[in-house]
């Protein structure tokens, strides 16, 4: 089901970097934009507010676009947001009226004196469009529980969410109801920056261990963010150009090739059903 990236890997993307460019792009170009239509080709990709997504968002203006976990939210006037779950093939794109619609898109939303639309298309349909409203809006009750956000997660936070899990590391930072965002990708690669194992449990990371690793997290993410993501299959900016952050990948997708710091060949393992790279050398187990 999963789109093929590389040799026999399967990968849901985006993960926060991504989901957190197109929300930048999106905010820089749509904020004070007013909905005058929309068009839904899938019924079944809408949940939340029952009324016809017209009835509710039109003549509603952006206020922001912003991102939470891996989560798009586009916030209008009144207290309505739109949340687009992106799922494993979800695409938020902004482009003129007039181009090609290509198969898949399940809404078009069209602003105001203005000749582009918001598109979104999902060819597997893991995704969605979330239309909250009043209370809603802000509890996100309808779209279950995620963790904190790991950019702004404090020293001690992290602790307390790390003491006494006997489960991998790994498995605990993919673990969204414990830290939003993190995915495949990123946990790989900030694991190997911190040099730990990714099967060390949890539990038994010391302070200074657990120190690394979330600095080594935010570092992972801001360069990644920075290089506005990584395209590997489906995933592209709302711009339709490709983010570049795959090319700094230290691990993740590189089996078999030297690593970067020791030219020890980089090994992968299969933790919580995702595989997983990683360098034998420089990711030590239990410290
Ligand atoms: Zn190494």
């Amino acid at each position: 089901m999963h789109a093929p990236i590389g040799p026999g890997i399967h990968e849901p993307v985006p993960e926060l970097p991504e989901a957190e460019t197109i929300a930048r792009q999106l905010h820089a170009g749509l904020a004070g934009a007013v909905v005058s239509s929309v068009r839904v080709q899938r019924a079944d990709i809408l949940h939340g507010d029952p009324r016809p997504l017209a009835a509710v968002i039109r003549r509603r203006r952006v206020e922001g676009v912003t991102r939470r976990a891996k989560r798009v939210q586009v916030q209008l006037d009144g207290g309505v947001m739109l949340v687009f779950r992106l799922g494993m093939s979800g695409r938020l794109t902004l482009v003129p009226r007039a181009a090609p619609v290509e198969p898949h898109t399940h809404v078009c939303i069209r602003f105001r004196a203005r000749g582009d639309e918001l598109r979104f298309r999902d060819p597997r349909r893991f995704g969605g469009v979330w239309c909250l409203s009043g209370r809603e809006a802000y509890a996100g009750r309808r779209m279950g529980e995620v963790g904190p956000e790991p950019l702004t997660l404090e020293q001690s936070a992290f602790a307390a969410i790390l003491k006494d899990r006997r489960r991998s590391i790994k498995s605990l930072l993919l673990d969204q109801t414990l830290i939003a965002g993190l995915g495949n990708i990123y946990c790989d690669e900030a694991l190997f920056a911190a040099g730990i194992h990714p099967l060390t449990p949890a539990g038994a990371l010391d302070g200074p261990s657990a120190q690394r690793l979330l600095r080594a997290i935010k570092r992972t993410l801001n360069r990644a963010i920075d290089a506005n993501g990584s395209t590997l299959s489906d995933y592209r900016r709302p711009d339709g150009l490709d983010g570049s952050y795959q090319f700094s990948h230290k691990v993740y997708g590189r089996l078999g090739e030297p690593c970067r710091r020791c030219r020890v060949p980089i090994e992968k393992l299969t933790i919580a059903g995702r595989t997983t790279h990683l360098c034998p050398v420089c990711q030590v187990g239990r410290r």
